[in-house]
């Protein structure tokens, strides 16, 4: 996320006997419909990685989507489960929605489940303790209405401005498992709230042909009768799925196999989207570059109507405030900052909620990175310059404090500052501790071991400590560490 308080920043039978029910039809090579070609074979290599397939429809006049979800799912919990937790993002109070679960069923037959008080979560009740490495197919029926209008008091990525209904991380998402145990508290909302393992999605979508369907996802096939369109997207190995109708127009281009397309609004000289799609594609082909090829055959950049953001990252598809995208002000960084944000945060997960400056500090560097590709020395002074301002400000009110901790410990403010400005301040330290050289390997190591996986508050010293074979403990001690407070002379 970049925030708007910030000038730079968002078949039960076959179970019982322990053997494999049928897999859904579900062949892998649909999905490199999504994937860039250097990524295909990254697709057998998640064999068990959970599977979404959807089919449904969307009412554009009551904002609604009613649809059936399979996901395919392997325990790899490391324990034996009696009930699977799903996140009902939609119920939480700051996105003002609503999810309601019609019906659920395992491997076809209908089950229990029943709500947490606030009704973030739904579990589902397994009819059979499901062991360690069994299968099982869990089927929710449900329905997910957006709010209307709200986008300048609530969440703008879960909403209808009008002109593009957004329905971010909608569906009933399976809950994350560490140690055995599920993680079901509800998120924050100072920052990012989902954390998710990767996955594979597949959604097919009944939609009114006045809209167009922008989405995580690649477009497979396409059937159209004289109202509707019906839609179907595959993604590749993804974080969470989100979609848009929208009736904006799009403007495009390609960076190295990769479609990068813009909807916003009309301005003059198509000028708000070129500005954006100009931003967005230097910082595709600057990151490709400096942090490994992008995994996709698409990145989708839409303007909606928003207030609690600048821009907001999902999959292969980032949101920006439209008002960004009209004004052009802090326009670039914006938009830099998300697309870095599918390096760090998607491609490399970490915990959002509990360790927030992994992926967004990062993200925030990559504007420097960005700056000094692009302008200069002068102009990555300039950007750090801007975050060390906002540092100081912070250090006036006597504020500073380390940069990793939980979300819930931050007031937005101090989130806001030490997670994005001083992090990245802290990786300019970093780079002038080992070197532009092994700082530039360290973040194509940390992309290449962390690829698909989490990483956490320790990963990127552990890497810094192999490149450079010298020790940065004393560096991530004093910045990031909850134990040591950085005291300023
Ligand atoms: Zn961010």
């Amino acid at each position: 996320t970049a925030a708007r308080w910030l000038a730079a920043c968002g078949a039960l039978m076959a179970v019982l006997a322990g053997a494999v029910p049928p897999a859904q039809a579900h062949a892998w090579s649909i999905h490199h419909a999504a994937m860039h070609p250097t990524a295909f074979r990254d697709i057998a290599a998640h064999a068990d990685v959970p599977r979404y397939t959807s089919r449904g429809s969307v009412d554009v006049a009551t904002r609604t989507v009613t649809v059936e979800q399979h996901l395919e799912w392997v325990n790899t919990t490391g324990v034996t489960v009696t009930l699977l937790p799903f996140r009902l993002f939609a119920n939480l109070p700051d996105f003002a929605g609503q999810t309601t679960i019609v019906r659920a069923r395992i491997d076809g037959v209908p089950v229990g489940y029943r709500y947490n008080p606030t009704r973030s979560i739904v579990e589902v009740i397994l009819p059979y303790p499901l062991p360690q490495a069994a299968r099982v197919i869990v089927s929710l029926d449900y329905r997910t209405t957006i709010p209307s209008g709200l986008g300048q008091t609530k969440y703008g990525a879960f909403n209808d401005d009008g002109t593009t209904l957004s329905f971010a991380s909608a569906y009933p998402l399976l809950a994350m498992s560490a140690g055995g145990v599920w993680q079901t508290a509800d998120p924050d909302t100072k920052g990012d709230l989902v954390n998710s393992p990767i996955g594979l999605y597949d959604v097919t979508l009944t939609i009114p042909s006045t809209h167009r369907l922008v989405s995580t996802g690649s477009m497979i096939a396409l059937q159209q009768t004289p109202t509707t369109q019906t839609v179907r997207v595959v993604s590749g190995l993804q974080r969470d799925f989100a979609f848009v109708l929208t009736t904006l127009l799009p403007t495009s281009a390609t960076v190295a196999g990769t479609r990068v397309t813009v909807y916003a609004a009309p301005s003059e000289e198509n000028r708000a989207a070129t500005e954006t799609l100009t931003a967005a594609t230097q910082a595709l082909r600057l990151f490709n570059a400096r942090f490994g090829q992008y995994p996709y055959r698409e990145l989708d950049v839409v303007a909606v109507d928003a207030e609690s953001f600048y821009g907001v990252e999902y999959p292969g598809l980032i949101l920006m405030q439209d008002r960004t995208v009209a004004s052009g002000k802090r326009l670039e960084s914006t938009v830099v900052h998300e697309v870095a944000h599918q390096w760090f945060y998607n491609l490399v997960g970490n915990d959002v909620q509990a360790e927030a400056w992994v992926d967004e500090s990062l993200a925030t560097y990559a504007q420097v990175i960005y700056r000094r590709a692009y302008g200069g020395e002068d102009a990555a002074e300039s950007e750090l310059a801007e975050l060390q301002r906002q540092y100081d400000r912070l250090v006036e009110r006597e504020l500073d404090a380390p940069v990793q901790q939980h979300m819930r410990a931050y007031t937005l403010y101090t989130f806001n500052v030490l997670a994005y400005a001083k992090g990245a301040l802290f990786y300019e330290a970093l780079r002038n501790d080992i070197g532009p050289d092994a700082f530039d390997r360290m973040l194509l190591q940390y992309v290449s071991s962390y690829r698909y996986a989490h990483a956490d508050s320790t990963s990127m010293r552990d890497v810094a400590t192999t490149i450079c074979a010298c020790t940065v403990d004393a560096l991530f001690a004093t910045w990031i560490h909850p134990s040591l407070q950085r005291r300023l002379p």
